[in-house]
């Protein structure tokens, strides 16, 4: 793969997005459009500079920015790839230019039986890719799991995403405040980048939330993210839940960071009980949630990289100080072998062995 520089004009990629551009910049070095992202706060307004020289734009308002390619799939929900390809096969498909939903609310998500009930709606009516489902079979889950998990694949084009809310609207759902929907240009759709999505659950198994494992992310960090539709029209921030996952009625605990790798261990360690936190600095509601499990025994089996990544060892440092120290219950450390990374890694290896 070459990788020459190919110049995608950032306003026929805003026309290509159907976004109003201020007519009389248009024969300007800096053209003003609508910004499709915060709505301007207000319509009529333009506060998204295109400039024409760098092919970049950039929002005064909410912030956002970034090049054609980017534009374009934030706009239309794709992955970069496919913005990228699609921009490249070029087309003359220009929808009309419409005002942004000026709507714009930092609505918090609703309470927790009804959030489940939306995705739960919503898992039922989605799929999971063979190329989603074989990932998960190589961290050691079984077909039976995963099914019963209900892990599903991001609908990957925009289409496939308003037909979805549509589908979740005829059956009754109320997408407002349910983090990762939107509107765009008044329609319901769902946002987020493309990858499988990870249902967070609470030790009823009701869903707080969702993770998406993501396709197009080399950097290992940031391979996960929550659902979420924050700063979006008629959006909603996602928090970070706790997830419980296998036996609730053990009394020993397992605490571990992100929910996949909760999911994984538990099932290679006979369902054995795991209290999974959302990121390293994502505590809240964690010694409630122990709490109400009334645990006995809690056993820390964070990633093993802590002794190198300061990050993680802080972040160990600030769960030992919230729930190290919990009356009834006794507190102690998963120790293996450094080889294997996580604890679900080294559960993999040993059934594998
Ligand atoms: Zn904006």
């Amino acid at each position: 793969m070459g990788r020459d520089y190919k110049k995608i004009p950032i306003v026929d990629t805003a026309h290509r997005c159907g976004l109003v551009l201020n007519p009389r910049t248009l024969t300007r070095g800096e053209v003003e459009a609508s910004c499709p992202f915060c709505g301007d706060h207000g319509a009529g307004k333009y506060h998204l500079f295109l400039n024409t020289s760098t092919d970049q734009y950039r929002c005064v308002l909410c912030g956002a920015q970034g090049n054609s390619v980017t534009l374009y799939a934030r706009v239309m929900g794709l992955s970069n790839r496919e913005a990228f390809q699609e921009l490249e096969e070029g087309g003359n498909v220009y929808p009309m230019p419409k005002q942004p939903d000026s709507q714009y609310t930092e609505a918090a998500p609703r309470k927790l039986s009804e959030r489940s009930e939306v995705y739960s709606t919503m898992l039922d009516l989605l799929t999971l890719s063979d190329r989603h489902k074989e990932n998960l079979i190589g961290r050691g889950l079984s077909e039976e799991r995963i099914e019963q998990n209900q892990y599903r694949s991001m609908p990957e084009t925009e289409k496939g995403r308003r037909l979805l809310a549509d589908l979740l609207r005829s059956c009754g759902c109320d997408l407002s405040g349910i983090p990762g929907f939107r509107t765009r240009y008044g329609e319901w759709t769902l946002a987020g980048p493309s990858g499988f999505l990870i249902p967070v659950r609470n030790k009823e198994g009701l869903i707080q939330g969702l993770k998406i494992r993501l396709d197009d992310e080399a950097d290992p960090e940031r391979k996960y993210r929550w659902l979420s539709s924050r700063d979006m029209p008629n959006g909603t921030r996602s928090y970070s839940w706790i997830h419980v996952t296998g036996d609730t009625a053990s009394r020993r605990a397992y605490l571990t960071e992100g929910p996949l790798k909760g999911d994984v261990a538990s099932f290679l360690d006979n369902d054995a009980l795991f209290v999974c936190i959302g990121g390293v600095n994502a505590l809240h509601g964690l010694k409630e949630t122990v709490l109400n499990l009334g645990v006995t025994e809690l056993v820390e089996a964070m990633d093993m990289d802590q002794t190198t990544n300061p990050h993680v060892r802080n972040a160990i440092l600030a769960i030992r100080k919230e729930v190290g120290h919990l009356p009834n219950s006794k507190y102690s450390k998963y120790v293996w072998s450094p080889a294997y990374k996580g604890v679900d890694d080294y559960y993999h290896a040993r059934a594998a062995a």
